[in-house]
């Protein structure tokens, strides 16, 4: 299978190099020029429980490739998914599946309103991924790998994806209800990444404080009540308890969201507890602490005025 990581940050750069280490041949497309240098001049280090491997994935701009892929695999940020697919739209052909694992609400709509023809799927995966430096990645613990067509319709040929990205150590597969899994995290996301970015606390920071657990309720209630209205049937009980299990055991984490305000870059509040507020104003639903949140959120964060925040 001809694999395109589109996006070699964080996660393309593990999922990239993992797939290159089982013996895919993959491309890692990246507008990021020294780390692009870097994997071409010595490969791609990945640094996970396994130990120190080197992977030798070709990289490149999307122009440095000619012919569509069998899967492309679709790791940026959600606002720069739609200019990387408008880069890319080469790599993509009739029977070419395009993946998106990224975190939140909406990604599907973003590569169809460049790609609109395209086979499309969406996924969640709890894999974490660090970005260490110019052609290296870290990877720490276990994680999982779900997907499905975007419009919910079975697609035989997405097995032969699951069964790629699981041989290649990411534990993928196929299921049906992956929009659940996808809305699950959204909503932990939801809890953890704004208060973080807002309070530059870690995991177990904001554990810790006695505010965290009204604020945590607050906006469950909230994102609940979105979900319900969505028809989306999530499991209020394994989203608390997923967050639980983080509260007691990655302490020391600090949630990507706070990561990009440090950094000055934009965040991905949009697509997160923006896009649950979107969707549940849409059926008039009062939000008023989904919607502070993002206010504050991109009042801290680099998103000037007029910013294509939905690109
Ligand atoms: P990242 O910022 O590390 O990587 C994004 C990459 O996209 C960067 O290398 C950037 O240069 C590249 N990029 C930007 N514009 C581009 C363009 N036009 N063409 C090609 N490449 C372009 O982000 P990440 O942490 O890898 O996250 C990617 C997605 O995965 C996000 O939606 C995130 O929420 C999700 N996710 C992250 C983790 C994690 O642990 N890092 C876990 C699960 C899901």
């Amino acid at each position: 299978m001809r694999i395109a990581v589109i996006g070699a940050g964080a996660m393309g750069s593990l999922f990239g190099a993992r797939l290159a280490l089982a013996g895919e041949p993959v491309a890692l497309i990246d507008v990021n020029a020294a780390h692009v240098a870097a994997i071409r001049a010595e490969g791609l280090q990945l640094h996970d429980d396994h130990g120190t491997r080197v992977a030798r994935p070709e990289a490149g701009l999307a122009a440095d490739f000619a012919d569509p892929f069998d899967l492309v695999l679709l790791f940026t940020k959600g606002r720069h998914s739609v200019a990387a697919m408008t880069a890319s739209r080469h790599l993509v052909g009739p029977d070419t599946r395009v993946l998106t694992l990224q975190n939140g609400l909406g990604a599907a709509e973003r590569i169809l309103s460049v790609l609109p023809d395209a086979r499309v799927a969406v996924g969640m995966t709890d894999w974490p991924a660090d970005f260490v430096g110019p052609g290296r990645v870290s990877s720490h613990g276990a994680g999982k790998v779900r997907l499905w067509r975007h419009d919910g319709a079975a697609d035989k040929g997405l097995d032969a994806v699951a069964a790629t990205l699981d041989a290649a150590g990411l534990a993928c597969r196929s299921d049906p209800a992956v929009m659940v899994a996808i809305w699950e995290k959204v909503l932990f996301n939801a809890v953890m990444n704004p208060v973080a970015a807002l309070t530059r606390q870690t995991v177990g920071g904001m554990a810790a404080h006695p505010d965290m657990p009204a604020l945590a309720e607050a906006i469950l209630d909230e994102g609940f009540a979105v979900a319900r209205a969505e028809r989306v049937a999530i499991d209020e009980t394994r989203v608390r308890a997923a967050i639980a299990f983080a509260w007691r055991e990655h302490g020391p984490h600090r949630p990507s969201m706070l990561i990009d305000v440090l950094a000055g870059r934009p965040t991905e509040i949009d697509s997160i507890a923006g896009a649950l507020a979107d969707r549940g104003r849409a059926h008039g639903l009062p939000l008023p602490v989904l919607e502070t949140l993002c206010r504050l959120v991109r009042m801290i964060a680099n998103d000037a005025p007029g910013h294509p925040r939905r690109a």
